[in-house]
């Protein structure tokens, strides 16, 4: 290598240096300045409601066993009209990784992800979101979905009687 090309070579490093130098900086003031967050950006969870008020959580324990880190734990209960709902719910934001795979695979839209992710605590403990904490008052996205109208309160619903569910098959008219 010539002493032009070690110089030609300082000089493109100098030059990087430089073009930074001059660029305009990306840094943001926060909290004076806060970055608006894309649509589908993953932070804060909460459960939702469905349009007619009620929870939409059945306590089924899907987001919890799809949960990579074990953050949400629950118990399940059961009202006088047989609808399933969660005694207590928690979600311990100090494990969560925002994977959203618990919103995945939730079959009612209970839980969902928001934009929020302003939840820095000093105490640890107090990461830790309990039901009344995780439930809100809306529907969050998809607002006109309801569980129940299609899947029914509890088994005893005849069969055919849900929301676009198709009436039961007479197997036997089937027979050649
Ligand atoms: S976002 Fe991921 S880590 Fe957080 S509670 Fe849901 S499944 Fe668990
Ligand atoms: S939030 Fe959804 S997935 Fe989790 S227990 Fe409730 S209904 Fe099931």
């Amino acid at each position: 290598m010539s002493v032009i090309d070690d110089i030609r070579a300082i000089a493109a490093g100098f030059g990087v240096t430089l073009r930074h130098m001059l660029a305009r900086p990306v840094t943001i003031q926060y909290p004076e300045q806060k970055r608006v967050p894309y649509p589908r950006f993953r932070a804060r969870i909460v459960l939702t409601r469905d349009p007619d008020g009620g929870e939409r959580c059945v306590a089924c324990y899907l987001c919890s066993a799809a949960c990579p880190v074990d953050c949400i734990s629950m118990q399940a209960a059961e009202g006088a009209d047989g609808r399933r709902y969660a005694e207590w719910f928690r979600i311990n934001f100090s494990r969560c990784i925002f994977c959203g795979l618990c919103a995945e695979a939730c079959p009612t839209l209970a839980i969902q992800m928001t934009p929020d992710y302003e939840i820095c605590k000093r105490d640890i403990m107090d990461l830790v979101y309990e039901k009344e904490d995780l439930l809100i008052d809306g529907c969050g996205k998809d607002s006109s979905y309801n569980f129940y109208r299609h899947a029914g309160i509890d088994v005893t619903q005849p069969r055919g009687e849900g929301l676009e569910e198709t009436p039961p098959v007479d197997v036997r008219s089937l027979m050649p």
